[in-house]
This record gives C-alpha cells, structure tokens and sequence, in this order.
C-alpha cells in the first residue's frame, strides 16, 4: 500500500540519525543535504525494513549478494523510488548479480573485480557507481586496496570505463577512527574523486564532519543485528 506523504516519522531512530547528521555537518558548515544516510539492513527482517521505509528512509545498504536478492526485489516492487548498495565484500562471479541488483557499489577494491564488474556494466547496460575501499589499517581479513595501490587500481578503473563514485573505509575496529575518516579526504582528494563513504553508527558525525558524502549506518536505526 503506497503510504500517505504526510506519514514521515519526526521521532524515533531514524530522526534521531538525521538530527545528529545535522547537527555535525552544520558544525563543518556543511549541508545536511550532502551527506546520504544508507540505511544497513544486513540480517534485518523485511518488516524492521518496511518500518524504516514508512518512516521515510529510501536509500539502504546490504552486505550480501544473495541476502540481498532474497529481500528486496519484493520490497521495491512495492517501493520503486527506493536505492539499494552493496557496502559489503563482492565476488568477482557475483558481480553480474550485484551490477543487476544495486545502484552502486562501495566495495570495489581489486583488479579482478574491475575486470568481472566492467564486464557486469557493459553486458547490463546499467552504469552503477563504484566507490573504491581503501583498506587504511593494512589488515589482511578486510576488503580494501592497500593505500601504496590506489592509484594504480583507479587508473586501472578508469580505462575500464568504470564510473567512480568515490572512496570508501571500514576502520580498524577498536581504534580511534578520526585519522583514517582524514587520510581517506585527502586521498580522495589528491586522486580528483569527491564521494566518501564512511562512518558507521560509533562515528558518523565525526565522519560528516571530516566530509562524508555517504554514511553507512545499521545498529543506531536498526538496533542490534540478532
Ligand atoms: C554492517 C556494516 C555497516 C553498519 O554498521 P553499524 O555499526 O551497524 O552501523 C557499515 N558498513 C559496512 C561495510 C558494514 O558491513
């Protein structure tokens, strides 16, 4: 059922992260509007997602290919306006499905994903964006090229004809995330790329205010994953 214009939630969670992402863009002097809030719904039910979607919410993030294809096809029939991104680690033989599925990308971080994804992009004919992830703790468990290889792989991207949206970081957990939400800027920045993924529900105001253009945010809308 389409729901009413005037049903947008003003308390609850997700107000809550909107207010919150307000509150620090306008301490960087920075536009609200700027930054896009992606709603993680990775091991959430379709019903804590529906919520979200009548409170308002339209874009969303999963980490998984399969999860994802499992959830949504029926939720956007429903709800056409909605945008789904991949913010989790993509299989180059996944990336048909993942360029057939989502509106971008944030986990592009090797040569042989840029391969397999221009590939998915041609054959598709659906140019989805792509943020580069950066592995800034050199932690070999993570997604992410390491810092000394970005620029390689984004000239790499950009023969492929690869449509770059930005970068992205997952933070070393435990640590304090500031320097690295800094170190992505000016990487971006010294590479011509201006979208920034990053910042999670610990960090994201700090993330905003070193400039994000993207937060990825699950627990602080979703609650716990169970
Ligand atoms: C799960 C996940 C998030 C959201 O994490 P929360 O701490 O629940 O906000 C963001 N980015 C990526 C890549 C994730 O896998």
């Amino acid at each position: 059922m389409p729901e009413p214009p005037g049903a947008l939630e003003t308390r609850g969670p997700l107000a809550e992260v909107k207010a919150r992402i307000a509150a620090a863009a306008k301490i960087a002097r920075r536009e609200a509007e700027d930054v896009t809030l992606v709603a993680v719904s990775k091991a959430q039910p379709v019903e804590a997602i529906h919520a979200l979607i009548v409170a308002g919410q339209r874009v969303f993030g999963e980490n998984r290919v399969q999860e994802a294809q499992a959830k949504w096809p029926a939720l956007r029939e429903a709800n056409p306006d909605i945008a789904l991104h991949l913010v989790g680690r993509l299989q180059s033989n996944k990336a048909e499905d993942a360029v057939a599925l989502f509106d971008q990308i944030h986990s592009l971080d090797r040569s042989s994903l840029i391969a397999a994804l221009a590939k998915a992009i041609d054959r598709a004919g659906r140019r989805v964006p792509c943020f580069v992830q950066v592995n800034i703790g050199e932690e070999p468990q993570k997604g992410g090229c390491a810092i000394g290889e970005l620029p390689a792989l984004l000239a790499e991207a950009r023969a492929a004809d690869i449509p770059l949206a930005g970068l992205m970081v997952v933070p070393p957990e435990g640590v304090e995330p500031t320097p690295c939400f800094a170190l992505l800027a000016k990487l971006a920045d010294d590479n011509g790329l201006t979208g920034l993924s990053m910042g999670m529900s610990g960090d994201f105001e700090t993330a905003v205010m070193l400039g994000a253009t993207h937060v990825r945010v699950g627990t602080a809308l979703f609650g716990e994953r169970g």
